[in-house]
């Protein structure tokens, strides 16, 4: 993709009203600054000032605690063996939200529920299958929709992937509907996108129009999701601030962070990359 030309007749998620359109950041380019650098980002700086924390927990689950106690998890395979806190650790979720049917996002969903009464936020079809595993609160939402949980706007978005819930008894695989990603809307304006597990998709151009997420989680392992490349390229269409590598922690996925940040270099795409250690918080 040469110099890459967006329409911008958009609507931030900004309180949900609609904005100027030039307030939406153009895609970000730049010369050949290293991605890496740890010099806080404006985003990053809001972050710290508000006192939430953003952190990653391995693989594809992610912890987002603000500053007034209320949590939230996206994907929570606690069970990880490379997860620093496991089920019992956790005290308060106000918000489960999980990406899609594959039993790494799903993971201790059910357990966190029971344990915490957070309600589950997933499209219908992995909601039905988690109510047959004991979950009691799982809003009615899909793809498109923005629900408000907890005093917390949280929007699902598209993914390019795969969905099913393996049943162990019976071996079978039922259908998980959609996959999707999260735009999770802090307080203080600031969004947080989650990619679930995707290939890079061109309507990711929509979720900066719709949302201006500053924030990324992005899949970047290869293999059953897009992988450096496809994330560097992800980056530049949803026109991060800063995006944080996820779900290349396992043996069988060939693509790295510092792949990705290459691949950033490259196409000289100015978003800062946060490697984060499982348990880190972006700082
Ligand atoms: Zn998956």
């Amino acid at each position: 993709m040469g110099a890459t030309t967006f329409a911008l007749g958009c609507r931030s998620s900004k309180s949900g009203e609609i904005v100027d359109r030039d307030s939406v950041p153009p895609p970000n380019r730049r010369s050949d600054e290293a991605s890496t650098s740890r010099a806080p980002t404006d985003v990053v700086r809001r972050v710290r000032a508000l006192g939430h924390e953003v952190i990653w927990l391995g693989f594809s689950t992610v912890m987002l605690k603000l500053s007034d106690g209320r949590c939230l998890l996206i994907d929570p395979w606690l069970s990880f063996s490379g997860c620093p806190i496991k089920v019992d650790d956790i005290e308060r979720l106000d918000a489960i939200l999980i990406s899609h049917g594959h039993w790494q996002h799903v993971g201790d969903a059910a357990l966190l529920h029971k344990k915490t009464n957070a309600p589950v936020i997933a499209v219908e079809e992995v909601s039905a299958w988690l109510r047959g595993h004991g979950v009691t609160a799982a809003p009615k939402v899909n793809l498109g929709g923005t629900i408000d949980v907890a005093g917390l706007r949280i929007s699902l978005t598209k993914a390019s992937h795969s969905s099913g819930l393996l049943e162990s008894e019976s071996g079978y695989i039922s259908y998980g509907g959609d996959p999707a990603g999260f735009v999770v809307h802090l307080p203080g304006d600031v969004r947080v996108y989650h990619a679930g597990d995707t290939d890079v998709f061109s309507d990711m151009v929509l979720i900066r129009q719709r949302f201006a997420p500053q924030i990324g989680f992005l899949p970047v392992g290869d293999v059953t999701t897009m992988g450096p490349e496809g994330a560097a390229m992800a980056a530049e269409l949803l026109g991060l601030e800063v995006a944080i590598p996820m779900h290349y922690d396992l043996p069988e996925f060939t693509g790295t962070p510092e792949a990705f940040c290459q691949c950033l270099r490259t196409r000289k795409v100015d978003t800062h990359v946060r490697i984060l250690s499982p348990g880190e918080m972006l700082s």
